[in-house]
């Protein structure tokens, strides 16, 4: 899932889960506050630290899929470039972008961590959406417009795509 700080990504990826989970399938869930926390706690926001970032969670993940392990990963991950490397190591067909698509006004508004007040006084550089660029998805398999549909509707239209619902 790619999309803006506060656009949904975190929350859609749990209510997917539990719903996953009602279906008996295994998952797990790869959040980009986690693993900077974690893995790659030694990576920044610079370009080259955001690819490495994602080249990291992308070979994590090929080793979940291999496992038969549905893998929901929540990252900003915020250019073409960065989400075709994650394409190209995941492999295409185990691969679907999902853009969880809010505007930055309704981010900003939500600002559920505090960071884009922090950012627009100047205490975060390279947030995206403030002061790095985000390029949205041209052709993402499921887009999600957090600002017009719940989470159980957001949610939905994944299980839909995947074809689980019954
Ligand atoms: P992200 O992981 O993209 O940074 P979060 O999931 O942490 O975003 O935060 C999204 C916020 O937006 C939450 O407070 C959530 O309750 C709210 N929200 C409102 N509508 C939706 C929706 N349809 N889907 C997901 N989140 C939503």
């Amino acid at each position: 899932m790619t999309g803006l700080s506060g656009s949904g990504k975190t929350t859609i990826g749990i209510a997917l889960e539990n719903e996953l989970h009602k279906n008996g399938l295994l998952t797990q869930i790869l959040d980009g506050d986690i693993i900077r926390e974690g893995i790659n706690k030694e990576l920044g926001f610079s370009d080259d630290d955001r690819k490495e970032n994602i080249r990291r969670i992308a070979e994590v993940t090929k080793l979940f899929v291999n496992c038969g392990i549905i893998t929901i990963c929540c990252f900003v991950s915020p250019t073409e470039e960065i989400r075709n490397l994650a394409k190209t190591i995941i492999g295409e067909k185990d691969f679907v972008e999902v853009f969880v698509n809010a505007s930055l006004e309704v981010c900003e508004q939500r600002d559920v961590k505090g960071l884009y007040a922090k950012a627009r006084k100047g205490e975060i550089k390279d947030f995206t959406g403030i002061n790095a660029p985000y390029q949205a998805p041209l052709h993402p398999a499921i887009e999600i417009k957090t600002n017009e549909l719940n989470v159980e509707e957001s949610v939905k239209l994944i299980l839909d795509h995947l074809k689980l619902n019954n």
